[in-house]
């Protein structure tokens, strides 16, 4: 028997993602309970304790942005769980790094909420780790979870409906990187990040995956994009993979493009061609849209800027991206003329074209060597290390050495 996936959608929804009333809270009850219902959603969560994992990358409250998931969603799951009878309601996220669950709980500020169903937060960076043996995996004989997440009879899986520059999309299977501890999260983190993704597919298998794409996130996703703001859907399945399909299809991407979505089918754990789906509720072909595709490359991206890339990888490049993008969207980047250096070099050139008195940045461990015989000692070079560097990583260096408050 086929797979099934909902979808469901309403041409118009009043309020947005962080303000809202009680009437677009209903409307979002409603569209959500029609969504989950054809997945059995009642049966599932009765009398058990019940785990949602949304996006929570970074949420700011300050804008209304389709990054992470929308709080509305949360709120009208946490009380269908409720009335339900979910025994206990649990809602937990690892942010991105640097931020800790308990900073995020509180941009989240959803405290009101949690009290009305007496739901809780869990705190991933606080339990302890459980290393678990990863047989069906390649990437690793064991990977590490939040022992926490065992405590729960069922996992629900809510990301945002979302591009992403690194793994084109962002949707259930990505999602299930919120489970990796901070210290082990650039471990896999160049095109193996696809394989790691499904590598902890095999040890957290979402009980169901309710895709939010009521504000989603085109252009430079995941972080720095642009909100889609009259999506109005949401897209729920037992099966990740099935969802993730139906996901990508919906922002006109096709889902056996995506590695993730391919590794995942080709090793059973669900279709990633919508002929092999049942779908309920709206036809996807009246709602897909193009989405506009996140830019990955820095070359020629910013005036000032002169990155030269010689045989980097989609690591460095798409970290590299999403600082020089987050620093432009805070205003912070300058035009005065500065050198990014990324990949490895087949020889070291001696005639790189950089004036001396530029700041010079070499990007990543494949950067070492560059940076050692040619700007040890070169008061404004830097060197950026890290297979991949994290973003945020540069986007502090940058800061200094420009003299730029990076808050
Ligand atoms: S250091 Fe080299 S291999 Fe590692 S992410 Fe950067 S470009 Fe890729």
């Amino acid at each position: 028997m086929n797979v099934r996936v909902a979808i469901s959608h309403l041409d118009k929804i009043s309020g947005t993602p962080n303000e809202f009333d009680a009437a677009s809270l209903t409307t979002i009850q409603h569209l959500t309970l029609e969504t989950l219902d054809v997945c059995g959603f009642e049966d599932l969560v009765k009398d058990k304790s019940v785990l949602i994992k949304p996006n929570l990358v970074r949420p700011n409250p300050d804008y209304p942005s389709a990054t992470t998931t929308d709080p509305r969603v949360i709120i009208a799951l946490m009380r269908l769980c409720r009335d339900a009878g979910a025994r206990s309601i649990g809602v937990g996220d690892k942010p991105g790094i640097g931020l800790s669950c308990r900073a995020c709980e509180k941009l989240l500020n959803l405290d009101k909420y949690f009290k009305e169903v007496d739901a809780h937060f869990v705190y991933f960076d606080e339990s302890e780790e459980q290393w678990e043996a990863n047989p069906e995996g390649q990437l690793e004989p064991q990977l590490p979870i939040p022992q926490v997440i065992h405590d729960y009879e069922v996992f629900l899986n809510v990301p945002k409906l979302k591009l992403h520059m690194h793994t084109g999309i962002s949707l259930g299977i990505k999602n299930l990187f919120g489970l990796v501890p901070e210290h082990f999260r650039l471990k896999h983190h160049r095109e193996d990040l696809h394989r790691f993704l499904v590598d902890y597919l095999y040890r957290v298998n979402p009980d169901l995956t309710l895709i939010d794409g009521l504000w989603a996130l085109e252009g430079q996703a995941p972080i720095c994009g642009t909100p889609v703001k009259d999506f109005n859907t949401l897209v729920a399945s037992r099966n990740v993979v099935a969802a993730d399909t139906v996901g990508a299809y919906l922002m006109g991407v096709n889902p056996q493009s995506i590695s993730m979505i391919r590794i995942a089918q080709a090793e059973g754990f669900g279709p990633s061609d919508l002929n092999e789906i049942d779908i309920h509720g709206i036809d996807p072909k009246i709602i897909r849209r193009h989405f506009t595709r996140p830019i990955l490359s820095s070359q020629d991206a910013y005036p000032g800027i002169d990155v030269q890339v010689r045989g980097g990888c989609v690591g460095c490049m798409s970290s590299l991206r999403h600082a020089l993008d987050r620093l432009h969207l805070a205003g912070k980047l300058k035009e005065d003329h500065q050198t990014i250096l990324l990949g490895m070099r087949h020889s070291i050139e001696e005639d790189l074209k950089i004036a001396n008195d530029d700041p010079i940045f070499c990007y990543g461990n494949c950067c070492i060597e560059t940076f050692t015989e040619q700007f040890l000692h070169q008061p404004k070079a830097t060197w950026l290390e890290g297979c991949p560097p994290h973003f945020m990583e540069f986007y502090r260096q940058y800061c200094k050495v420009n003299g730029i408050d990076p808050d």
